[in-house]
């Protein structure tokens, strides 16, 4: 096809959410979106450059100072919840697009973003709760604190999982009653500014959120990061970009709070004494779901020696009934690597875990022709005889990828565990209630599941330790990091001693 008949044929996205209107960029442009189940572009998606996000930020501004910044909590509450209604009503066709957009199966993606008006509801219940507290001294004085939203919020989100990672930033955000630019990945900017359509049709007034995919460094990105009049930065993204982030000078200069959730390289630990059938169906999951693009993935299943060669043949049977395929057949459990560059990444990471000693036992190879096409597929991928040292369990591949990795004792299995440079989640099947509290206590990770894995929820904190992160989103403490606290102190008698009378 032509590029000229090509570019009609595209969905057309072609304007910013900005100030509660859709705007043509002033300095950005059109950028296509890659369907990454074909290889070939499926929309044309307005980005935004340095003056959009400029103006996105002064909506979001003045919107602090209008009817959504003195708008009680409860009134703030109801119309989150209509918002929650909306997205509920308008779920199927967000995961349909959203499975186009980033090849997520569709079938995970309905679950997925089937919860959101849920978690949506539940930033609404918090949005009258923040109270502050009174502050006894004596009677000369009332002392107590308010918490007020911390402004103007730019929230920058990643590609795997786009209506997810907003809608962690977007509930506290309104529930502490603070104004956003969203900026979505690259690769995938469609579903978020769906999000626009959803905002109007609850209702919200103009400024209050504003939509701007965009570029990440050098474009909207870097001028979210970087401009004085945002106040706070929450971010999802790989831990080099939020170090060149802070490290970028005039980042520095404006002082405004960062979250940061980054990436991960979990330990699923695989005790003898735990059911092994049930922790094979969360081990096998937790390694291929979003074809490996989940920063919560376990990709290092850490086995006890005496079940690890029942564990790895097991690996292999699975592997085998994983349903690679079009991200939109219902039937599909493991679509396509969400883009080319993911895809290289991925099968890199293979040629390092071969040469690194490592056994392949299962797939390894992408997927290409046949009803596969251009697509970007990659196998379902098990490595046995794997150490914890080698790149391919120390390094967030980010591809469906599992490193088998064998422990003798309690003792080791903790240090193989803790021994990477992240510490985001961490997994662990036992049969022995004793040992599921001495294991958990002495894992370095935010997150820790015993006997279940990836349970995620927007009221369970979700966050990183070591290098996975600053701060946490979901439950009360996202909130918190959303809200500052003010100490206002009345003087009971309002005298005030001349220091310079004598
Ligand atoms: P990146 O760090 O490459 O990008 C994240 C976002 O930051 C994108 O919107 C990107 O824009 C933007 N960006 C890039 N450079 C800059 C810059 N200099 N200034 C401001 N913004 C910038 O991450 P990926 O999109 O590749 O996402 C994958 C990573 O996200 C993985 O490491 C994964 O573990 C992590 N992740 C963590 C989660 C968690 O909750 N802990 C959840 C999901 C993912 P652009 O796309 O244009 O480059």
């Amino acid at each position: 096809m032509s590029s000229a008949r090509l570019q009609t044929a595209l969905a057309r996205y072609d304007r910013l959410y900005i100030n509660g209107a859709w705007v043509a960029p002033e300095d950005g442009g059109l950028m296509e979106s890659i369907d990454p189940s074909t290889g070939q572009p499926w929309a044309l998606v307005a980005y935004g450059g340095p003056r959009d996000i400029d103006r996105a930020v002064a909506a979001a501004r003045e919107a602090l100072s209008g009817p959504w910044g003195k708008m009680p909590g409860h009134e703030r509450a109801a119309l989150m919840r209509r918002f929650a209604d909306v997205y509920a009503k308008h779920a199927a066709d967000l995961a349909v697009l959203e499975t186009t957009d980033s090849g997520r199966s569709i079938r995970e993606a309905r679950a997925d973003i089937g919860g959101h008006s849920n978690g949506y509801h539940w930033w609404a219940s918090l949005a009258d709760k923040a109270s502050g507290r009174t502050i006894p001294f004596d009677s000369s004085v009332h002392a107590f604190t308010t918490r007020v939203p911390v402004g103007v919020v730019g929230a920058i989100t990643p590609w795997n999982v786009p209506l997810m990672a907003a809608a962690w930033k977007l509930g506290p955000a309104l529930a502490a009653g603070c104004t956003v630019v969203l900026k979505p990945a690259e690769q995938t900017p469609v579903t978020s500014l769906e999000l626009g359509k959803l905002f109007e049709e609850a209702g919200f007034p103009p400024g209050v959120i504003n939509i701007v995919p965009g570029y990440g460094q050098g474009g909207a990105g870097e001028r979210l990061v970087t401009h004085p009049d945002v106040d706070k930065i929450a971010f999802t993204g790989e831990g080099a970009t939020a170090k060149a982030i802070l490290r970028a000078g005039t980042t520095a200069d404006t002082l405004k709070k960062f979250t940061f959730e980054l990436g991960g390289k979990s330990p699923h630990i695989i005790f003898a004494d735990a059911d092994i059938e049930q922790a094979m169906n969360a081990a096998t999951n937790s390694a291929w779901t979003l074809c490996g693009q989940s920063c919560a993935l376990g990709s290092r299943v850490i086995v006890q020696r005496s079940v690890y060669d029942r564990v790895v043949a097991d690996f292999v049977e699975r592997a085998k009934k994983v349903r690679v395929g079009q991200p939109l057949d219902p039937a599909t459990h493991m679509g396509p690597q969400a883009h080319h560059e993911q895809l290289a990444k991925t099968l890199a990471y293979i040629e390092h875990g071969r040469n690194d000693g490592a056994e392949l036992v299962a797939g390894g190879n992408r997927l290409n022709g046949g009803a596969y096409g251009d697509g970007y597929f990659v196998e379902p991928t098990v490595f046995a005889k794997a150490h914890n040292k080698m790149r391919i369990a120390q390094e967030e591949i980010f591809g469906p990828v599992a490193a088998l990795i064998p422990f003798d004792d309690e003792e080791e299995a903790i240090a193989i565990a803790n021994d990477t440079p992240y510490g985001l989640t961490a997994g662990l099947w036992t049969g022995d209630t004793g040992r599921a509290h001495r294991v958990s206590s002495r894992i370095d990770a935010g997150m820790v599941w015993v006997n279940t894995y990836r349970f995620i929820r927007w009221s369970t904190p979700y966050g990183g330790f070591k290098g996975s992160g600053w701060g946490r989103e979901n439950g009360i403490e996202a909130l918190d990091s959303y809200l500052q606290t003010k100490t206002t102190v009345i003087s009971t008698t309002g005298r005030f001693p001349d220091a310079y009378a004598q």
